[in-house]
């Protein structure tokens, strides 16, 4: 930091210790910068909440010795796949474990974002940034040119000059909009309301219900069916070491227009015939809701302007479909210190330098695959039933082929042709199939 004028300096400040935010900070601090990272919460992680698994291919990126400086890691995913739930209370779980899942350190951890979020500022504090909790920044101070040259904050003689602000504020995109970088409020109809509790269990009762040896294996189920009332949304299961998380998430549009209590909806939930054992006689721990944006790619703002960048959450930064968020985030926040670090080198923080910053998220899985995905996101608003009526239908498929009725087995696939038609038209159900095929190859 230093003191130019009686005004407070930096090389570079970071908004938000999320993840993208201190990983920036840790990029850009390593590389010899004075960086502010400024978090509005108590502490780093005190107001981020997520499932969830965290993807260790984004972690190893910024922080290759990660595993040697104790991450507060739950249980590795060993299983990971779909859940589907049928209305009567079966069950069919469509997962993978061994092979890749098997692989130490995991692919993905589970994680407390409490926990996670504290360790990884504590990494970019050790790199040498300067973490200012408690502070919310309120908006961008610009020069002459509209250039962004710092930001003000809630505090008395709080504002803070550099040359570049990176912006990883997280879902509420308020300084984005701010920015410029985008012109309205997300709607509902792209944001989901997720919402779940943490339940405390004994590590072997855990074990004995999931099936697992010991604390060293652990699910991640996204589960579909009989959970979001016919509505968008999805459900999740997670084993932590001595918890399980469990929860939901649905379109805002939908908790908004049908006047849904989240907590009567995530309720009935864990309440369902193959949910309730998995949780019986555990001790809630914790209780918490937080927004995703899921409007993908075509909600992506302008992700530059002279003097600033936006990372993660911020710039919609979400792959829905695969639960993917965390990894976005963290590879962004060190591609946009990559960026700043190298307008630095070229003493240049304008518009044109930090351009850069978009052509290196091209280069890699974010831009790709948001772009990839694009109509995937608005794809489920129309498709519902891939959340509800499809995942009962296979449901019930199986169970009525391994069910033995004393009936010849023509009557069996009529009945399971006559369970889907009467859902929906065959025909229909092939049309969707190919539908989200193409959305999900970008076709
Ligand atoms: C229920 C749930 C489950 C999820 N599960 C998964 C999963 O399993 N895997 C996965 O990869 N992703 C998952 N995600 C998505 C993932 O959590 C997000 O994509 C990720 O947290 C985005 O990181 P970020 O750094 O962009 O934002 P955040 O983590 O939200 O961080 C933003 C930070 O900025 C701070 N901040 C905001 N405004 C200001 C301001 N004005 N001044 C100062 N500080 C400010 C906030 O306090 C916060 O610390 C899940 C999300 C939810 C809600």
């Amino acid at each position: 930091m230093s003191n130019n004028d009686g005004k407070i300096c930096f090389d570079a400040i970071v908004v938000g210790a999320g993840l993208a935010g201190s990983a920036a900070a840790m990029v850009m601090a390593r590389a010899g910068l004075n960086v502010a990272l400024i978090e509005r919460g108590q502490k780093a992680g005190g107001k981020n909440y997520f499932g969830g698994a965290i993807y260790t291919h984004a972690i190893a990126e910024v922080l290759p010795d990660y595993m040697d400086r104790r991450p507060p890691f739950e249980r590795p995913v060993t299983e990971a796949g779909f859940w589907m739930l049928s209305k009567d209370g079966a069950l069919t779980r469509l997962t993978v474990q061994g092979g890749k899942l098997a692989t130490q350190p995991a692919d993905a951890y589970m994680t407390s974002r409490a926990l996670f979020d504290a360790w990884w500022a504590e990494q970019a504090q050790q790199a040498g940034a300067l973490l200012i909790p408690k502070t919310t920044v309120l908006n961008v101070i610009r020069d002459g040119s509209g250039q962004v040259i710092g930001v003000t904050t809630d505090r008395a003689q709080g504002d803070v000059y550099a040359p570049v602000v990176i912006v990883c504020e997280g879902v509420n995109n308020l300084l984005t909009q701010k920015l410029g970088l985008i012109d309205h409020d997300l709607e509902p109809a792209h944001i989901a309301l997720a919402f779940k509790q943490v339940i405390a269990l004994p590590m072997e009762t855990i074990n004995a219900r999931f099936g697992l040896s010991d604390e060293q294996q652990g699910i991640a189920a996204s589960v579909l069916g009989d959970v979001s009332l016919g509505l968008p949304g999805m459900g999740f299961v997670y084993t932590n070491k001595t918890s399980v998380s469990v929860g939901l998430g649905m379109m805002l549009d939908a908790v908004i227009e049908y006047r849904l209590k989240p907590y009567e909806v995530l309720q009935r939930y864990l309440r369902h015939p193959a949910i309730a054992p998995l949780v019986k006689g555990g001790q809630l721990l914790e209780y918490g809701a937080h927004l995703i944006p899921e409007g993908g790619y075509r909600d992506m703002p302008k992700l530059y302007t002279g003097g600033a960048l936006v990372a993660g959450d911020a710039a919609s930064m979400v792959n829905a479909l695969h639960w993917e968020g965390t990894n976005m985030a963290i590879v962004a926040g060190k591609l946009a210190a990559e960026t700043a670090i190298e307008a630095h080198r070229r003493g240049d923080f304008s518009s044109a330098t930090l351009a850069q910053y978009e052509e290196r998220l091209k280069e890699r899985f974010i831009l790709q695959d948001m772009k990839q995905y694009r109509n995937f996101a608005h794809f489920l608003e129309t498709h519902p039933s891939f959340m509800d009526t499809y995942p009962s239908f296979i449901n019930e498929a199986l169970e009525q082929f391994f069910s033995a009725y004393g009936q010849p087995k023509k009557q069996l696939f009529k009945n399971i042709m006559g369970s889907l038609t009467s859902r929906r038209q065959f025909l229909k159900a092939v049309g969707d199939l190919l539908s989200m095929g193409k959305a999900v190859m970008g076709w």
